[in-house]
């Protein structure tokens, strides 16, 4: 490693890499605390032929890596554990979006919200959206292939990347970064590094899928019984195809955020077991009724007990709010086991039950949460530590309610990584409960394109 370290110090710039102790410590720092990280060198690539060079150095040495972009990832992937760190934060540039291919070509590093902030500019959209939108890079979204709340409409990252730029293992550049929107030329490489989590090598820049931007948004939370009561719902509001955001909480999750986080208020006068925000987008601008009238007919038909619409952004605002602070607000109550499953939609009211059922009876007194992308199939399920437990004491029945939860995931034939990926939390699982021709296959890849394993080593260990 030190014979990598001197090589690289002397064909790059001083600018593209440090040693100083305080510019590495806010890369090594886990947003929840969770992983603690060690590094003897970071790697601040500024362009893409900076990184294959700092590459090829490390391919030589066989020195392994790990690649950081904005440190949101929840499953301890980009924090390195003694290798050397990269992160692509310098390479950060949005181009002026192309109206004629609907794209825009943005560095690896740029932020979601800049790439956003690019579109709406402008006056086209770049669908995707996360709470942790502000600091979560383009090059990790796609390497997550991230979802957040508007996959039920545009899809995840994935579904939203014309083409890639990347660098592999060996320092050799990948030139993906196409507009096509048809290319059946062989095996899809761009593909292939959506969803590996950087174990396959560096993306450093990509072409992006836009969007018509909506003209009208409707934004309303309504407050239901169950979560059968929300399936019946999501099948009323579904029609059309103008449906954007189906979410469910928990009455729990709600009473967190307005008890812990400033400014938030619950807009119902009676508290319900569970909520689901909904949001529709119209190309047209007068169709708010329509969105009136399907609740209505929810309230009628006994599907929902109450609902409010929101009558401007800000109040439309105030309602996502409640929705992306529920994570936040569980930091006060202690210690959290959290899961991010998914389950075939028709399953997720009998995953909720099965689940809450089996947890409750496993350690009485424990909160779990339900919340999420209802729409997707995709539930956060998060379980609160009993008040009169220690967090340690129940950190150490992790390993138990995580086969409690997954067995009933698998039972239901579902994921049990919907959005966050596997990164270092979940291997153990992935090894256990994966499809062992699949494992096969992506052990035989990652040998293929990855032969010494420099690539985020730790990361899914297949
Ligand atoms: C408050 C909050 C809300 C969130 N909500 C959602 C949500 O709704 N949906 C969702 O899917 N996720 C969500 N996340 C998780 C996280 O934001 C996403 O996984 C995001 O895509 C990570 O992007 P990042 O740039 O921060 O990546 P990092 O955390 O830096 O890295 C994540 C993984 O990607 C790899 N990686 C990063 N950049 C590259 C690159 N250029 N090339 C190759 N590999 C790379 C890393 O090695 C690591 O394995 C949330 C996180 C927070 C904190």
């Amino acid at each position: 490693v030190k014979e990598c370290i001197h090589q690289i110090k002397q064909v790059l710039p001083p600018k593209s890499w440090s040693e100083d102790p305080d510019i590495i410590a806010p890369y090594l720092q886990e947003w929840r605390g969770r992983w603690q990280g060690q590094t003897p060198f970071l790697l601040l690539p500024g362009t893409t032929s900076e990184t294959a060079d700092m590459v090829k150095i490390c391919a030589a040495h066989k020195t392994p890596l790990t690649t950081q972009g904005g440190n949101t990832g929840l499953v301890g992937g980009q924090i390195p554990q003694g290798e050397v760190l990269l992160s692509t934060l310098r390479m950060n540039k949005v181009s002026t979006p192309n109206l004629d291919d609907m794209s825009l070509v943005c560095g690896a590093g740029a932020t979601l919200q800049a790439v956003q902030e690019a579109a709406s500019k402008a006056k086209v959209l770049f669908p995707l959206s996360l709470a942790s939108q502000g600091s979560c890079t383009i090059g990790g979204n796609l390497a997550t292939n991230a979802g957040g709340v508007h996959v039920l409409k545009y899809g995840t990252a994935g579904e939203l990347v014309l083409g890639l730029e990347a660098v592999l293992a060996d320092g050799s550049i990948f030139h993906g970064l196409n507009t096509l929107r048809k290319d059946n030329t062989g095996y899809d490489l761009s593909r292939l590094l959506v969803g590996a989590e950087g174990t396959l090598g560096i993306i450093t820049a990509a072409t992006l899928k836009l969007s018509p931007k909506p003209q009208t948004i409707v934004r309303a939370l309504v407050a239901l019984e169950s979560p059968t009561k929300a399936l019946q719902l999501l099948g009323m509001a579904r029609g059309g195809g103008h449906l954007s955001m189906f979410e469910l909480m928990a009455r729990i999750g709600l009473d967190y955020v307005t008890r812990y986080i400033p400014g938030q208020t619950n807009p119902f006068a009676k508290p319900a077991p569970y909520y689901v925000l909904i949001e529709w987008e119209f190309e047209q601008s007068a169709l708010k009724n329509w969105c009136e009238n399907i609740l209505a007919a929810a309230l009628e038909a006994g599907v929902i007990t109450d609902a409010v619409i929101a009558k401007n952004g800000a109040e439309a605002d105030k309602l996502l709010s409640l929705r992306e602070n529920i994570s936040a607000a569980q930091k006060p109550i202690g210690a959290t086991i959290k899961h991010d499953i998914s389950v075939p939609i028709t399953r997720v009211p009998d995953f909720i039950r099965r689940a809450d059922l089996a947890v409750l009876k496993h350690v009485p007194g424990c909160r779990p949460l339900s919340f999420g992308h209802f729409g997707d199939g995709n539930i956060h399920y998060n379980i609160g530590q009993p008040e009169n437990m220690s967090g340690e004491k129940f950190m150490a029945l992790e390993p138990q309610i995580n086969d409690i939860v997954y067995d009933i995931v698998d039972a239901l034939a579902g994921s049990i990584s919907a959005e966050h990926g596997i990164g270092i939390l979940k291997t153990a699982q992935l090894q256990k409960r994966a499809d062992p021709t699949k494992l096969r296959t992506m052990r035989q890849i990652k040998k293929a394109l990855d032969p010494d394993n420099i690539m985020n080593p730790r990361v899914l260990e297949v």
